[in-house]
């Protein structure tokens, strides 16, 4: 572990936006609480780690980052706890990926402790901001980005590290129509997607938007090679459920490794539901469309939790799913993991961590 032991220094705003802010119809990524945190990396060294209020920053034209997407960023959220206080789920494990995506990137390794306090002194400080009921969460987005102003490819020499958050509330309500891409790709072996870098969701826009003008929310993704293979769906890792067996893929490189994915895989283990871990092949999942073996399938991010999936197209051919209210193993996953974020039941896996 990378350590600095640098203590934060502290500015806060003069007078708090929470006021004129309606945080029972907040708008998932558009509004923003009142501090973030700075932390800039120069001459091969973090400097002093900042928490200032929420602004506006100057760059230059010439940011290398503008240019060539030298930049990881992580997605987590803090709930409100039963008992008040606020608690951040697995912050660990986006702390370690941040640092795996910034050795993908060429970038400099954070200090796991300042990255942790950081997260936890931002959240105690707007943790007014964590809308209420049961679906309102904080949000918190950390980015690390190149801030050479520089013409050329090559690493930059200084960067930024920023944290701030957003109250949230839920995120996909309905469910989602998605299609199987079997034409462009989200990532191949030896690319970055197993990285959580900016350009990756830039190349994913042009086949999502084809995709939407179809009428579908999201693609399938599939392997940059064959096509034959599931990785991803959008910017979530994807579960199925043949029979009585949730089944996700395997991450081998270019499958991102999501936080939310591990939660399930690890909560259907402590419940003894069969969860296989491997590859699976797009021909296996449309047999089981077409002989009404597949019960469910799902997203699985942060941001959504579990989305369901209503329908999925193949080759031009539209197959519809099990209404949600029968997809009693995937509601059940889902709730209990919900349950466990706002500490309504025990927490048997030791994820919550307090911010206090
Ligand atoms: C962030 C992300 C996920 C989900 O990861 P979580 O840690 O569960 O939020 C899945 N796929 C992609 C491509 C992502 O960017």
């Amino acid at each position: 572990m990378i350590s600095t032991g640098q203590k934060i220094a502290i500015t806060r705003v003069e007078r708090s936006r929470l006021k004129e802010t309606d945080l029972d119809n907040v708008v998932f990524g558009r509004v923003f609480s009142d501090h973030m945190f700075v932390m800039d990396y120069q001459n091969g060294q973090w400097q002093q780690p900042t928490i200032v209020p929420y602004a506006k920053m100057q760059m230059s034209p010439a940011s290398l980052v503008l240019h060539y997407c030298q930049t990881i960023f992580e997605g987590l959220k803090a709930y409100r706890t039963s008992t008040g206080g606020a608690a951040l789920f697995r912050p660990q494990m986006n702390i370690e990926r941040m640092n795996r995506s910034a050795e993908r990137m060429c970038m400099p390794q954070i200090p796991e402790d300042v990255f942790m306090d950081g997260l936890k002194a931002l959240v105690e400080l707007d943790s007014d901001w964590i809308p209420g009921g049961d679906e309102g969460a904080l949000y918190i987005r950390p980015l690390l980005y190149a801030s050479d102003e520089y013409i050329g490819v090559r690493p930059s020499e200084g960067y930024r590290l920023l944290i701030f958050t957003c109250p949230v509330r839920g995120y996909y309500k309905e469910e989602v129509r998605v299609k199987i891409e079997t034409e462009y790709s989200r990532a191949f072996p030896g690319g970055t997607g197993e990285a959580k870098c900016g350009g990756n969701y830039a190349a994913s826009l042009y086949p999502a938007k084809l995709a939407a003008d179809e009428g579908y929310h999201q693609l399938l993704w599939t392997d940059g090679e064959t096509h034959q293979y599931f990785e991803e769906s959008g910017t979530m890792n994807v579960f199925f459920r043949i029979d009585d067996t949730l089944i996700t893929p395997e991450t081998s490189g270019t499958i991102l490794h999501g936080v939310t994915r591990d939660s399930i895989i690890r909560i259907a283990e402590h419940e003894k539901i069969p969860c296989e871990v491997r590859r699976v092949s797009v021909r296996e999942v449309v047999d089981a469309l077409k002989e009404g073996r597949l019960k469910a399938a799902f997203g699985a991010g942060t941001a959504a939790t579990i989305a369901h999936i209503r329908s999925i197209a193949y080759e031009g051919v539209n197959y519809d799913l099990p209404p949600v209210d029968q997809r009693n193993l995937s509601n059940r996953i889902g709730k209990m993991l919900d349950e466990i974020r706002r500490g309504r039941i025990a927490d048997p896996f030791g994820w919550m961590v307090p911010v206090k």
